[in-house]
């Protein structure tokens, strides 16, 4: 990771780039921020600036050898350390080095932007706290034994030290206090009062702060072109407290709720029309291929449509509930959900995700459901026509 490719941060980065042109280089230091403002990613950075032979100015060359690996986060000299617990793939004994691959690949997906909660969910812990065990902290020990093989600085970098175990703060001690030469240890943090004195007092402090608002909205505009205009990333920046990792969350929310309205909106309509059978099977496919928690909020959103059509029928303002092209759609769809359909339509859209909870053959239950709906909106158009 080069730092240009580190969002903002431009007074933590001109602090570093200071250090290794003064050659003051602590061997122990601790990058503490709050989360989504980029100390993983800064650390990294400066790790790769450090080993790069042909750095220029404010960066590593990105291309050479030692560069190429640590692009990839997977160099020889390069070792992480992070909290663990038990999954189903390892059900006892949980350390960093058993979970080398799943890091490697959450790391390169989001290029370094990682947060404690989803490390969580991709090692698939359920609502375990993570640890760094003393088992990790050997291993620590254990390979600041060894020069490094190719590298100039062997580095260390220990993802979220506040899950440090006391008793692998303890085996740290000697080796934060007086690494072996050419050898760089990281600690990232965001509590710093959950760090033992005793390690907080071996490493050098770098505090990191949380994120300019603009460093956000222009990285987004940068980063997803064909996702956000000015106006929304804007607006996503704003809400983002400086947490690049929030902002991509409220993104794909923003996201999330736009494809719900438009495919609740499209499929409705099939249902009504009751005629065109391929349209509604490339529909259902493409609910099918949605992953179940997705589909699971896509039905949930249907739900919402059913109970804002009531408040239409009912003369009730939106304007709190809706966007202006889904209220637009909710007065025409609201008047052919009545008396003759609301409540069934209601119970299956409910029921549908209770059976999505629960594992249901997706395919089959968005088939099922299509022509249930269908028969219903059948109804509702026949009492709408009689009423
Ligand atoms: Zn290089």
């Amino acid at each position: 990771m080069k730092f240009s490719e580190v969002i903002g941060q431009q007074a933590v980065k001109q602090r570093l780039l200071a250090s290794v042109r003064g050659n003051r280089v602590a061997h122990t230091q601790l990058f503490l921020g709050p989360e989504g403002s980029g100390t993983l990613p800064l650390a990294i950075a400066f790790a790769q600036y450090l080993n790069c032979p042909h750095k220029h100015g404010d960066d590593s060359c990105g291309t050479c050898p030692s560069c190429i690996k640590y692009q990839k986060f997977a160099h020889p000299d390069l070792h992480f350390i992070f909290p663990t617990a038990t999954n189903d793939k390892v059900k006892k004994n949980p350390q960093s080095g058993l979970f080398q691959e799943d890091w490697l690949n959450f790391m390169q997906k989001n290029r370094g932007y990682v947060t404690q909660s989803s490390w969580y969910e991709t090692l698939g812990v359920g609502n375990k706290q993570g640890t760094i065990y003393a088992r990790d902290a050997n291993d620590v020990v254990k390979l600041l034994g060894f020069k490094p093989y190719e590298a100039k600085y062997k580095v260390v970098v220990i993802f979220q030290a506040e899950r440090l175990h006391i008793s692998a703060s303890n085996k740290l001690l000697k080796s934060l206090e007086e690494p072996p030469d050419n050898t760089l240890i990281i600690l990232i943090a965001e509590r710093y009062e959950m760090i033992i004195p005793t390690v907080r007092s071996r490493a050098q402090l770098v505090k990191v702060p949380k994120l300019q608002i603009a460093d956000i909205r222009d990285t987004l505009l940068q980063q997803f072109p064909e996702k956000v205009n000015a106006e929304q990333a804007t607006e996503l920046a704003a809400f983002s407290h400086g947490n690049w990792n929030l902002a991509l969350e409220l993104m794909e929310q923003a996201d999330e709720g736009e494809y719900n309205f438009v495919k609740f909106r499209d499929w409705m309509r099939l249902c009504f029309q009751g005629n065109d059978y391929l349209a509604l099977h490339g529909l259902i496919q493409e609910l099918s291929r949605l992953g179940r928690e997705k589909q699971k909020r896509f039905l949930i959103y249907g739900l919402q449509v059913m109970h804002n059509s009531l408040f239409v029928n009912t003369k009730h303002d939106l304007s709190v509930v809706a966007g202006a092209s889904e209220k637009d759609y909710l007065q025409k769809f609201a008047p052919y959900v009545n008396a003759a359909n609301q409540k069934q339509m209601y119970e299956l859209l409910n029921e549908a995700v209770y059976h999505i909870e629960r594992n249901a053959h997706p395919g089959i239950l968005f088939a099922d459901l299509s022509f249930k709906l269908m028969a219903l909106m059948q109804a509702g158009r026949r009492a709408l026509q009689i009423g």
